[in-house]
């Protein structure tokens, strides 16, 4: 299945900091990204996106691509439309059931991980007919528990949304009353918990605050996104 990441010298959403104008034809990429991607097997003029609000809400891109909507998964059955999630620091998550022919991206940060993001794409995924255990699945670089320190209101959401469980995805922080949290093991957590199979979570574990050469990052104040696309062969 062609899918890729970009970085920052892919120019491809660099000067992209602002939400998706739903009335814009598509995200303003870059001719040299739609040149790099289209090599990868991602043809942009069909790409499909969303204006993403940290939810969990799920809906299929139109066919030939476009405009989903108010949404952080999307999802389609049909070859050749890429899809496409922009972040810089929140997970990109690619699930994939090559078989049944469905494929589902999901935005993910925090707010998406209280409010079940990861089980929706799941969900959405299994509307398609994939079967979660089949699912293929991929987590774009994103922060990783080395540089996400975290406070009292972002603990509270997640104590409230998974009680008895949140503590397994955090550490002590330098500071008193901070935590890093690992939104990568809360996630996995979750799609395994989902039915996804372990084994079939490929995470380069690849932080974007620990590298400004290839990444943006929202927490060290980039204004730039990263762009995650994938689409069914
Ligand atoms: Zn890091």
């Amino acid at each position: 299945m062609p899918h890729a990441t970009t970085t920052r010298h892919c120019p491809g959403v660099a000067s992209f900091a602002e939400p998706i104008d739903p009335s814009a034809p598509a995200p303003p990429f870059a001719p040299a990204a739609a040149a790099a991607l289209a090599a990868a097997g991602l043809d942009l003029a069909r790409v499909g996106y969303a204006r993403q609000v940290h939810g969990a809400g799920a809906a299929p891109v139109p066919a030939g691509g476009g405009f989903a909507g108010r949404v952080d998964v999307l999802t389609t059955v049909e070859p050749g439309v890429p899809l496409a999630i922009f972040t810089a620091d929140c997970l990109a998550i690619v699930l994939c059931d090559a078989d049944a022919g469905a494929l589902a991206l999901a935005h993910v940060g925090w707010r998406g991980t209280v409010r079940g993001a990861a089980q929706a794409v799941v969900r959405a995924a299994g509307a398609l007919g994939a079967r979660a255990a089949r699912l293929r699945v991929a987590i774009a670089p994103s922060i990783g528990p080395c540089c996400y320190e975290v406070d009292e209101p972002v603990t509270s959401e997640l104590a409230r949304a998974y009680p008895g469980r949140w503590e397994a995805w955090v550490s002590p922080a330098a500071r008193a009353g901070r935590v890093m949290l690992d939104l990568w093991a809360a996630n996995e957590a979750l799609l395994a918990e989902a039915g996804v199979d372990p084994a079939r979570i490929e995470n380069p574990r690849l932080c974007t605050a620990c590298h400004p050469e290839l990444f943006y990052s929202y927490r060290r104040g980039d204004r730039g996104r990263l762009a995650t696309l994938a689409a069914l062969p």
